[in-house]
């Protein structure tokens, strides 16, 4: 961290600042200069608060040089993480293609849903128990027996289940019954959820939230990590901006930007971010080209009677079509799928 300020500071004050620095970080360099001078922090200046620095009115910035957030960094770990559940790698070389309905809405349709994806060698099985909806009146998921028929479908096909949570309290039964946990763009920042999901060893794919920037959704995978799961997978779902034409704005560049931030699995959710079906599998063909570790979609039996995300969700016959051109893009970069 470096502080800069400027000369006509009262020395009684630096020397405050000083004193309190040196509680939190060891090594401190003063460099004195003709109008302004810098205090610079060298080693873990992590616990520092920026806002504590400014209080002082003579100081100009307070810049970090290192990211703070630490577990998360490449600087840390330097090759990918790779997380393999039930024999099925995530981060490697092969994309992983996640697949289901937005909401499980009967045991019948899982099963329909998660046999037809079997059938297409989709290894990862996707449906919501619980629904965080905008509106109180909208459908709010079927809840536990949803997990139930998750669970019965995705053993039944030997899938890797994936499904949200929405609440700490239910986490007893998301260790029983679910093979990767979801947190959403709403709970990104719940971070009593992500410690209690930290103290597990569970798959974490965390979304990033939609007005979160992409420091912002490292630093809640860091609370999962600082509690000692190292398996979180880092998921982009479309940002709110100004623009109308879509869900929300899919920031690809957010992709290759966490490639070079971090050693975490990255993958792309082209259906939250776009909102609508036909937007779905340029976005997801484009997530893999830029280097996503896999893509999320969402999959419906009879897409017309879907009780929620409608509009944004693919039938069998068009997700198929995906895969086939996902498995050439794939392929070009030398990856399987
Ligand atoms: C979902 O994946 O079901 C979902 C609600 O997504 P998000 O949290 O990204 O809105
Ligand atoms: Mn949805």
């Amino acid at each position: 961290m470096i502080i800069t300020y400027k000369n006509s500071a009262p020395t009684n004050e630096v020397s405050e600042l000083i004193t309190t620095l040196k509680k939190e970080c060891s090594q401190i360099e003063i460099v004195k200069g003709e109008n302004t001078s810098l205090i610079c922090l060298i080693g873990n200046s992590k616990n520092v608060d920026e806002t504590q620095v400014y209080v002082y009115p003579w100081v100009l910035n307070v810049a970090r040089v290192s990211t703070p957030y630490k577990l998360a960094s490449r600087e840390y770990k330097k090759e990918d993480t790779i997380i393999d559940i039930k024999g099925v790698q995530i981060g490697a070389n092969k994309v992983v293609m996640i697949a289901g309905p937005c909401s499980i809405e009967s045991k019948e349709s899982i099963d329909k849903i998660a046999s037809s994806l079997k059938k297409n060698k989709v290894d990862f099985l996707r449906g919501g128990a619980y629904k965080m909806r905008t509106s109180p009146y909208s459908f709010q998921g079927l809840g536990d027996v949803a997990l139930d028929y998750l669970k019965d479908a995705s053993d039944k096909y030997k899938m890797i289940s994936v499904c949200e949570i929405v609440s700490v309290n239910d986490l007893d039964k998301y260790l029983d019954k679910v093979d990767i946990i979801q947190v959403g763009a709403r709970n990104m920042q719940n971070f009593d959820l992500l410690k209690a999901l930290g103290k597990t060893n569970k798959p974490i794919l965390l979304k990033r939230g939609m007005a979160a920037s992409i420091e912002e959704l490292l630093l809640s995978a860091e609370y999962i990590l600082k509690e000692g799961n190292p398996n979180v997978i880092l998921c982009e779902r479309g940002i709110k901006t100004f623009e109308k034409a879509t869900r929300n704005t899919l920031d690809l560049s957010a992709v290759a930007v966490l490639k070079k931030l971090t050693h975490l699995p990255v993958i792309v959710d082209p259906s939250h971010s776009t909102g609508r079906k036909e937007y779905v599998m340029p976005m997801a063909l484009a997530s893999i080209a830029c280097g996503a570790d896999g893509v999320m979609i969402e999959v419906h039996d009879d897409p017309t009677c879907a009780r929620s995300d409608a509009c944004q969700a693919l039938n069998i016959e068009e997700y198929q079509q995906l895969l086939e051109k996902a498995r050439q893009i794939a392929n070009v970069l030398g990856r399987s799928l």
